[in-house]
């Protein structure tokens, strides 16, 4: 990681809690190793909460809600996220470098997420403002004026994947300060560092005491979240199987739930597309992030025509690709997060020869010289693959394509909603109609015509089906996060 200035945040590589606007130890003093995928080297030590820590932080969470925050002029909170945004966009870099060590994801990426950062704290400063309840004319007889008042949910609870660290923390912190909530964020276990950074910025900003807390420690962490009585929401982002657990917990106090989870999204790519776009688009719909990416077009769905030329020029993208050290700029793709995660992937790269697919490219482990140590993968194009097997239904989470030809396109809408899953879908034609068909018929929370994988703050995101509900991004992000109350005045 020679290339790579080491961020100030780990001049000190013990990092505790974030608890009450102050770094504390875990109560049990227990700690665990956060380590570079790249390297397999030890980044820093990290407090691991248990249960008493995740109480203490759901009391200064609830302690800051009752209060002067919620009762805050939304103009306040406004300054406070504006503030924020510039103190993010002044220490992205470093930022970035933490997520780069900490992630694996290549440093010409993670510099990328400035613009996210600072998109999204601006335009929920914006929502700050703008959430308002209505005047609602009744027809109850007398004179009895309603109108709704909005009001902040109380305690949330954030629960994060590893698969981008902090702009997925800033996109649960932002609806928390806009509504006037309170936070307590859990990040994934392999990738806790840029949570606590931001924590300390928050307080910087001038973000009250308890308003942000964050606990870093593995599921139990995240399941002790979910169970407390103390906590009034649970935003979670990961997989369906914990999203499920979540849900169970929540019914303690009837806990709101939103879920954002896996998926196994098709890419539909018909013979009229410019392949110029469709092949590097496609193959980044899926490589970028190695794979990490849960709206990832892993099902690409290539009409029959055209299929041969299209695997052969995919494979020879995916070849042209720099896999290798995320520290240095000229890198595409790093490493996976973790060896447990890098053997999920190898696992698959087996299920799939022994189903009958053939690899395209890829489905090994790149370990030559400088990268031995270190989880990397090459990417991974398999053909000769059918809907039913494994690596055409389960969610891989790594650089792997499974390519299918289609002939219509009802066929090809059909056979993209044969899965559990309902996240995204993408389309690749210049028919305007087909477009149309396409974007009517897929049941997801999103479809990408001619692109793949854009976000914007203003665009709701989120899942159909087992991929999770409640949407995140967009002025309706704000319903999850406040309720609303009638209020009834005789007036006569
Ligand atoms: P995961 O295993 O579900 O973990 C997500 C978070 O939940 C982690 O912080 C984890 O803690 C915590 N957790 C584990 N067990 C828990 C429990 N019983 N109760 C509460 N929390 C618990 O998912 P992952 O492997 O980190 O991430 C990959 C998954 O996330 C994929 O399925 C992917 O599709 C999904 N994802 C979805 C989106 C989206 O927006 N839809 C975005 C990114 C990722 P530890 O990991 O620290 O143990
Ligand atoms: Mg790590």
């Amino acid at each position: 990681m020679s290339k790579l200035a080491l961020p100030a945040f780990l001049h000190n590589r013990t990092k505790g809690l974030f608890i009450n606007g102050r770094e504390v130890p875990a109560a049990s003093r227990r700690t665990f190793k956060t380590i570079n995928p790249a390297t397999g080297e030890v980044i820093a030590e990290v407090s691991a909460a248990d249960a008493e820590d995740v109480d203490r932080a759901v009391q200064a969470a609830r302690k800051a809600f009752e209060g002067p925050w919620s009762k805050m002029k939304p103009f306040e909170r406004q300054q406070l996220m504006l503030k924020l945004a510039t103190l993010v966009d002044a220490n992205f870099d470093e930022l970035a470098a933490l997520d780069t060590l900490d992630l694996g994801a290549p440093i010409g990426r993670t510099v990328l997420g400035r613009r996210r950062a600072v998109g999204l704290l601006s335009f929920y400063a914006g929502l700050a403002t703008s959430d308002h309840g209505l005047t609602i004319p009744n027809s109850t007889p007398g004179e009895v004026f309603t109108y709704t008042l909005r009001e902040p949910v109380g305690v949330v609870a954030a629960i994060n994947p590893w698969n981008g660290p902090i702009g997925m923390a800033i996109w649960k912190l932002c609806p928390v300060l806009a509504s006037g909530c309170t936070l307590v964020l859990k990040p994934a276990e392999e990738t806790p560092l840029s949570s606590l950074r931001l924590a300390q910025l928050c307080v910087e900003a001038g973000v009250p005491e308890g308003v942000v807390n964050v606990v870093t420690g593995d599921g139990a962490v995240g399941a002790a979240l979910s169970a407390h009585r103390g906590v009034d929401k649970v935003s979670f982002t990961g997989s369906t199987d914990v999203g499920q657990k979540i849900i169970q917990a929540s019914a303690t106090n009837i806990k709101r739930v939103s879920l954002e989870l896996g998926g196994k999204s098709a890419n539909i790519v018909f013979a009229d597309a410019d392949l110029d776009k469709a092949v590097p688009g496609s193959a980044m719909g899926v490589f970028q992030n190695s794979g990490q990416i849960c709206s990832a077009g892993t099902r690409l769905f290539v009409e029959r025509r055209i299929h041969d030329e299209f695997v052969e020029r995919l494979a020879a993208f995916a070849r042209g690709l720099r896999v290798g050290d995320p520290a240095d700029e000229e890198t595409q793709l790093g490493p996976v997060v973790s060896r447990k995660q890098m053997d999920r992937i190898l696992g698959y790269f087996s299920a799939g020869r022994e189903e009958g697919a053939s690899p395209a490219c890829g489905a090994e482990r790149l370990e030559a010289g400088a990268l031995k140590n270190g989880y990397f993968l090459a990417p991974t194009v398999f053909t000769n693959v059918t809907d039913d097997m494994r690596i055409a239904r389960e969610e891989i989470f790594g650089p792997v394509i499974s390519v299918l030809p289609f002939d219509d396109v009802d066929e090809v809408v059909r056979r993209a909603n044969q899965s559990e899953y309902g996240l995204a879908g993408g389309v690749w034609t210049r028919d305007v109609g087909t477009v149309h068909r396409v974007a009517h018929g897929l049941r997801t929370g999103t479809v990408w015509a001619n692109c793949y994988q854009v976000m914007d703050p203003a665009v709701p995101f989120g899942g159909f089906k087992m991929s999770g509900y409640g949407r995140e991004s967009g002025v309706e992000h704000m319903n999850e996060y406040m309720q609303t109350k009638a209020v009834w005045i005789n007036t006569h």
